[in-house]
């Protein structure tokens, strides 16, 4: 099998296993039946076997009581899902790089060009040719449009003509951010399904190219990736994902009213840490902020480790990094 397809295999099985460790009890059930449906689809798809998934999921759920009742929950969902067959296509590979797989970016004027092209969040929907801007409506979570507008950290997608890589019938997919090389240069773009896309991913990356090693960044952040940091930075605050990145920029946008020093602001893509280690920190403290959960703590982890030596780390709630 080819070594991204089996990276992503193995990725989703491990994922799988740890949701279904750390389910608590009245969510066990739920969460075994949606699991395996999901990781069925795969094998559906051709990406693994029935037995693999059977045996690691058995095991991840080994300290369940009512045994007989939950394998059979287990059978009937991996069944049900092979049935509703999955098949990734170049778009779902964001640990293709990390594998070996092929190495390309979009060409850099096209991912500039739609960039450029595509809307400020304080300009929709203005300019916007859909109304309500779906990818304002998503936003939500304390995160106003005007906000990440000003910031620039996210915008809604010009419309079409798209270059290839952004297939015409990716619409759904209205919000959208830059994404970084580690040396601050603007590499990729990355969408958010504002609409229902039913079984369809809920990101887009662009289609044939690898999103490995990328990074997201506010202003501050793409200034530490070009080696030139604002005066007055405190320190780099260190997210995971898009969403996330919005909301650490909105946050941190706020904090320099207060404090007037700034806090730049990184977002890891999936499978990015390593990205990390050829970043110049030059000596300031860096803040890990990821989800109160295990996932998390492993996350946390993994950062950790990729960081270069010598860096002062401190693992925070969002809130917590004054
Ligand atoms: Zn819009």
């Amino acid at each position: 099998m080819d070594p991204a397809k089996a990276a992503y295999w193995e990725t989703a099985l491990g994922n799988a296993c740890r949701e279904l460790a750390n389910a608590g009890d009245g969510e066990r059930h739920a969460t075994l039946r949606g699991v395996a449906f999901g990781i069925g689809r795969l094998v559906g798809g051709g990406l693994g076997s029935a037995e693999e998934a059977r045996a690691a999921i058995l095991q991840a759920i080994e300290g369940w009581p009512q045994h007989a009742k939950t394998a059979k929950t287990l059978d009937d969902a991996l069944r049900a899902g092979q049935e509703r067959p999955r098949v990734l296509d170049d778009s779902e590979r964001p640990h293709a790089r990390a594998a070996g797989g092929p190495k390309t970016r979009p060409p850099a004027e096209e991912v500039r060009e739609l960039w450029d092209r595509s809307i400020r969040l304080t300009d929709c929907p203005a300019d916007c040719q859909r109304d309500p801007c779906p990818a304002k409506r998503l936003l939500g979570r304390g995160m106003h449009p005007k906000d990440v507008g000003h910031l620039d950290v996210a915008r809604c997608i010009a419309p079409p003509p798209w270059p290839s890589w952004w297939r015409p019938s990716w619409s759904a997919y209205s919000l959208i951010a830059p994404a970084f090389e580690p040396n601050g240069q603007l590499a990729s773009i990355h969408g958010r399904a504002a609409a229902d896309v039913g079984d369809d991913p809920k990101t887009r990356w662009p289609a044939g190219h690898t999103a490995g090693g990328l990074l997201f960044a506010d202003v501050a952040g793409r200034a530490v990736l070009k080696g030139t940091p604002m005066l007055l930075l405190h320190g780099v605050l260190i997210v995971e994902g898009m969403t996330d990145t919005i909301a650490a920029s909105i946050w941190a946008a706020r904090r320099v009213c207060r404090r007037g020093e700034r806090v730049a602001v990184l977002g890891i893509t999936s499978g990015a840490t390593a990205a990390l280690a050829s970043v110049d920190f030059r000596g300031r403290p860096v803040y890990v902020a990821t989800d109160p959960d295990g996932a998390g703590e492993r996350y946390a982890e993994e950062i950790a480790k990729s960081l270069p030596a010598g860096v002062r780390l401190k693992r925070v709630r969002m809130m917590q990094c004054r």
